[in-house]
This record gives C-alpha cells, sequence and structure tokens, in this order.
C-alpha cells in the first residue's frame, strides 16, 4: 500500500560517494571492512594496523595517522595517502540557556543534519539524526515537513558520536588520562532527525561501531533507538542492534494515530504493541519507552491515559511513558496541552503503577528540542530534486 506524501524507504543499500581526492574515510567502515580496505592498500600487516588504527581513531580521537605513534613513519605516509579519519563540517554550533548544545553537520554532498547533546546532572546525552529529513511526515514533527530525504551513511552517524566527543574535548591525551572518569557524553539516542529503522544497515552497522569495547565503547543500555513504529523491522533490531527500545505511539485510538502518525495507516497500534511485546531484550529490568507528546485536545483526556494503561497491561508491556510536552515550530498546527492536563495524564499512569515523568523541554531557544530539528536541506533546486530522484536506485529518496 502506497500512501500519499510517503515514499517507502529503498532497501537497495548505497554505496558510499567516491570522495573527490580518492580516499577513502576510516570512520564508518566497520573493523572487518578496515582490516580488508587495508589489506587491498597494500598496507603492511593490515589487520594489525587496522587494529592499531581503530584504537586511535575510536578510543583516542586521533584525526591525523601522522599522531599514531606505534605506526612506523612509512605506513603512516601510505595510510595519509589512501585514507582519510573524516568528521562531518559542523557549520553551525549554537547553545542554549539550559546548557543544550546543537550542531548542524554538513555532508560531502552538501546536505545537512542536526545532532543535539542534552547535558544532565548525572548524564549526558546525545542526539543523533539517522536521515536527513524523514519520509514519514509525522503531524507534529518539524522534520517531517523537509521535503529532501536520505539516509546518512555509517560514517556520517558515527562521525556526529565524534565531533561531540571533538566538541567536549572527552578523548583521553594518553594512558594515565582520567578523562574517560568524568565524561558528560555518557548516552545516546537515535531521536535526531529520520525514522532510523527505515535506515536499518546503516545504524545497525554504525551503533556497532558506537559500541565496540576498544572504541568508543558505549555500552547498549546507554543507547536508545526511538522509532515511529516500524513492525517489520523491530524484531531485528532486538537481535540485531540490541539497544533499548523507545516507540513513538502518542496516541491510543486509531483515528487520533492515524492523523497524527500516518505510518499507523499501515501498522497499526495493535500490530505495534505485539511487536512490543516480542521484542528481544525486554524485561523489568529493560523496559520498552512510549513517547506520548502531549497534544491540547487531541490526545490528552483522562480517557486517552486510561485507555493507555489498558493497552500496555493488555499487551503486558514492561513499560514506562514519556510525555513530551509539544515543543512548537514556525507553522505547526498544535497546542501543547495546559500543565496541568499533563500533570493530571500523569497521575492517572502512574496510578497504575506505570512510570509515566513529564520530559522537561530542553534547548528550545535554539530550536534543539524534541521535534524541533529541521535543517535547509530542503532549500534545494527543482532540477537538484529531480537528478536525485533518478538516484533512487542507488539507494536514495527525494520527496517532491
Ligand atoms: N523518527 C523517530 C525518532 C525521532 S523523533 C521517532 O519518531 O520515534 C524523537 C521523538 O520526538 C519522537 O517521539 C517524536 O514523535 C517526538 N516529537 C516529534 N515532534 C515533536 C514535537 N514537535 N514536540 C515534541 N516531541 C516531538
Ligand atoms: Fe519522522 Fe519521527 Fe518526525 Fe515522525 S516524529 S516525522 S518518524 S522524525
Amino acid at each position: 500500500m502506497q500512501l500519499p506524501g510517503l515514499i517507502d524507504p529503498v532497501p537497495v543499500p548505497r554505496d558510499l560517494p567516491a570522495r573527490a581526492d580518492g580516499r577513502t574515510a576510516v570512520v564508518g567502515l566497520t573493523r572487518s571492512q578496515l582490516a580488508a580496505a587495508f589489506a587491498a592498500a597494500g598496507v603492511p600487516g593490515a589487520k594489525m594496523r587496522a587494529s592499531q588504527v581503530w584504537h586511535w581513531v575510536y578510543h583516542r580521537g586521533a584525526t591525523d595517522f601522522a599522531a599514531m605513534a606505534n605506526i612506523a613513519r612509512d605506513t603512516q605516509a601510505l595510510l595519509a595517502e589512501r585514507f582519510v579519519v573524516g568528521r562531518p563540517e559542523v557549520t553551525t554550533a549554537q547553545v542554549s540557556g539550559d546548557g543544550t548544545r546543537k550542531w548542524l553537520l554538513r555532508f560531502a554532498d552538501g546536505e545537512e543534519a542536526e545532532c543535539v547533546f542534552i547535558p544532565d546532572a548525572d548524564r549526558g546525552t546525545l542526539c543523533v539524526s539517522s536521515q536527513v529529513g524523514c519520509t514519514l511526515n509525522c503531524r507534529f514533527c518539524h522534520t517531517g515537513t523537509m521535503k529532501l530525504v536520505r539516509n546518512l551513511t555509517v560514517g556520517e552517524i558515527v562521525g556526529q558520536v565524534m565531533l561531540a566527543r571533538d566538541a567536549l574535548g572527552e578523548w583521553p591525551s594518553g594512558p594515565g588520562d582520567n578523562v574517560l572518569e568524568g565524561r558528560q557524553l555518557t548516552n545516546i539516542v537515535m531521536m535526531g532527525m529520520g525514522e532510523p529503522l527505515y535506515n536499518f544497515d546503516n545504524v545497525r552497522d554504525a551503533l556497532g561501531i558506537v559500541m565496540d569495547a576498544s572504541g568508543l565503547g558505549l555500552s547498549k543500555r546507554r543507547i536508545t533507538l526511538s522509532t515511529s513504529g516500524v513492525v517489520p523491522m523491530m524484531a531485528r533490531a532486538g537481535e540485531e542492534i540490541g539497544v533499548n527500545l523507545a516507540v513513538s505511539l502518542h496516541a491510543v485510538t486509531k483515528e487520533i494515530r492515524d492523523e497524527i502518525v500516518p505510518l499507523n495507516k499501515r501498522y497499526g497500534i495493535d500490530e505495534l504493541l505485539a511487536a512490543c511485546a516480542a521484542y528481544p531484550g525486554a524485561n523489568n529490568a529493560r523496559r520498552i519507552t512510549f513517547e506520548y507528546v502531549m497534544l491540547k485536545d487531541k490526545n490528552d483526556s483522562d480517557a486517552d491515559a486510561r485507555e493507555l494503561v489498558r493497552l500496555i497491561r493488555h499487551y503486558r508491556l514492561p513499560a514506562k511513558v514519556n510525555l513530551i510536552p509539544f515543543n512548537p515550530w514556525p507553522g505547526s498546527a498544535y497546542e501543547c496541552s495546559t500543565p496541568d492536563r499533563i500533570a493530571r495524564f500523569s497521575d492517572i499512569v502512574f496510578q497504575a503503577g506505570i512510570s509515566a515523568p513529564v520530559r522537561r523541554p530542553r534547548g528550545r531557544d535554539i530550536m534543539a528540542a524534541c521535534g524541533q530539528l529541521k535543517s535547509a536541506s530542503e532549500k534545494i533546486g527543482r532540477a537538484e530534486l529531480d537528478r536525485r530522484a533518478a538516484e533512487k536506485e542507488a539507494g536514495w529518496t527525494a520527496v517532491a
């Protein structure tokens, strides 16, 4: 079934675009791909070099082969000739009054995506994008209004984590450096721009790199993937990625969810909750988070709260609910529920024994809060859009 305004993701993985200088970017290659690329380039002791480079790049944050002290000079030179470590270019960096930071990244093809860091007393969370734009057009989400959509590559996803570490100054300078102890960036949420399960392979490989113990080393318990409900990919997400799952539920009736999350017309609430109940790894210690954006007079009644409780019980879900006050954006069609209404909704869910905290909006002043992300990538000419449409076969999607 083809929904109006919704273009299916192209399942064919896209090859990395060749760099103009002919070199291969290291960030974004899996360990085995890195070893194979070194072997193909004639790097002596390719497998061993790959382990060393991996450590320098992901553990120490090195961006220059010349700094990799345990690699011989002539090998460093060979590596520099054929490879580049690589980072996305940051075109704008903003800091909110509440400490939230937002980076606008520009990739090699000129397209842009945003990435947000949210510091808290006991943790710091990086909100990572998986696509430029999003095909899914949820009615309350700014990203969904972007016309241009493409999947981010593995390197572009991992690159967001790398540049956050750069910006926060969190690479250890050497073995005795205890920067690791006091790091601000402790958690990652795949909740930036895009639907991560529509870019499954790249998100899986990127998170694999982020979780690699001898590199960035983030535990799967500190990573959360949020989906708007791409049911057919959820089991694989549990098996092949294994991180915490968040599901953007936002409504408990077909009528309202069809309106605000159009993907619901394809995968309805019951199918979605059944997939949650079957999610590998979900249990009382690792609960599924249901995200629920509070929209005035739309999904915020007492009856909605009670139905939410009923559904969670019916499917016996190990669940917690995150109530997200709606974050407005220019032209948005909804209003945020009143604080009293949100508090009442939260109470009803809490009284049923289900945790339902209200999320404090962060970074609203710099348009960095949930659902406010939108880059200028849509401001691209008609001819360019047509060209991109022609590239669909290669794994790109353009929505006219
Ligand atoms: N595409 C994925 C992940 C990115 S969105 C998903 O939809 O789950 C991250 C969260 O922000 C989702 O729960 C999304 O529904 C919510 N969100 C989107 N627009 C919002 C807005 N304007 N105000 C508050 N939350 C919003
Ligand atoms: Fe896409 Fe998520 Fe926004 Fe919906 S809420 S349009 S799935 S980014």
